[in-house]
């Protein structure tokens, strides 16, 4: 259950604003927000099943309030939590939930309005995430914004890959295995790129940034490793950009944040399992079929029985993203997806070729 006294902060992310807080497992994100992006979330677990699916799981709403007592660090890995200021916090808007019925819901009072969304955490899977953040759209104002800031967005997008491409790298984290560190590229690192190296921004994400001899630094996989995990990210970029074609909706400031198991003992353990699990009837893994009832190893398969995956994609930060049936496809965030599929195809021929 979801132990609201005991939060922790989140440092981990790989952009946008402060405040982010994990419950003590490290399953779910609370991350303020917007009655917008509530809503967004709403409608798109009622009316749009499939469009839901490219979300992080949806659990509710929270209210936060002031701490009256120091919390806990919990059992979290010391590179994803910091230390205070925590909240205490009142749930006051659960969603049902069939998919997590081990979740509860504490209700208690009110303390102020600020309302967080409970999201599940996209990197609690990964042993050693490497999160990657890119922003979506040459356009990332909604209509409700104020002339000067729309005026503002549109120069910054103008001065980044935002305008040329319609994505830019928002923020990434990238796990080096030999340094034992996660090297933070921040929101200056994703601004100063250009349509003609944003490349660069893409190796790096994959821990092939080149070093001042040339030579590629911190790469925790190798090539080939390298090359079938862009090949795979590329791949669900298109699937999701497949589902999105479909979809009526105008986000503004939204962004596919893209997470990889950076350990390499991980990674592999995880490529094998999922490879037993393909070429076993049924997709059902040895594990399960040698002893049905274990509930023990939960890396090899997840309650739906999917295979164990060395990466995620999904579509994050809704605070300017509405539903418009009627009006059709979102051109804005499209043209930045296809842009970004040709990209990430680019670095699959050049991981490739390092073979
Ligand atoms: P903001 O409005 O602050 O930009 P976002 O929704 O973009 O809010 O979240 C900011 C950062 O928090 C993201 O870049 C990502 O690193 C992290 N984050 C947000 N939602 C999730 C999630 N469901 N799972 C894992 N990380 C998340
Ligand atoms: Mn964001």
């Amino acid at each position: 259950s979801l132990s609201l006294s005991s939060l922790v902060a989140y440092d981990a992310a790989a952009a946008g604003h402060d405040g982010i807080l994990l419950d003590p497992t490290g399953d779910l994100i609370i991350k303020p927000c917007t009655a917008a992006e509530v809503s967004f979330y709403e409608a798109s677990v009622s009316a749009h099943p499939e469009f839901a699916e490219l979300m992080p799981t949806f659990m509710g709403t929270l209210s936060l309030g002031v701490a009256e007592t120091p919390v806990s660090k919990a059992t979290l890995p010391a590179d994803q939590t910091s230390a205070l200021p925590l909240p205490n916090a009142v749930l006051i808007n659960p969603i049902p939930d069939d998919r997590n019925p081990s979740l509860e819901f504490i209700k208690g009072k009110k303390i102020d309005s600020e309302t967080s969304i409970v999201l599940e955490n996209i990197a609690s899977p990964f042993t050693k995430p490497c999160i990657l953040d890119v922003k979506l759209g040459a356009r990332l104002w909604d209509d409700a914004v104020k002339p000067e800031k729309r005026a503002k967005l549109d120069l910054l997008a103008a001065e980044t890959t935002s305008k040329s491409l319609g994505f830019r790298i928002a923020g990434m984290r990238v796990w080096r295995a030999h340094e034992k560190d996660f090297k933070v590229y921040d929101k200056l690192y994703g601004r100063q790129l250009t349509e003609e190296n944003v490349l660069e921004g893409f190796k790096a994400f994959l821990g092939r940034e080149r070093g001042p001899t040339n030579m590629p630094v911190s790469a925790s996989l190798d090539d080939a490793e390298l090359a079938a995990l862009a090949r795979g990210l590329a791949d669900r970029v298109t699937e999701i950009r497949n589902v999105y074609e479909k979809e009526e909706i105008r986000a503004y400031s939204a962004s596919l944040l893209f997470v990889y198991e950076g350990d390499p003992v991980a990674f592999r353990k995880t490529l094998d399992a999922a490879t037993l699990y393909r070429n076993t009837p049924d997709g059902v893994s040895p594990d399960e079929q040698s002893d049905l009832n274990s509930g023990e190893d939960e890396e090899e398969s997840d309650e739906d029985g999917a295979p164990p995956r060395v990466f995620d994609i999904r579509l994050i930060d809704f605070a300017h993203a509405t539903w418009r049936p009627g009006q059709g496809p979102d051109e804005n965030v499209l043209h930045g997806m296809r842009n970004l599929e040709k990209t990430l195809r680019e670095l699959v021929s050049l991981l490739e070729g390092a073979d």
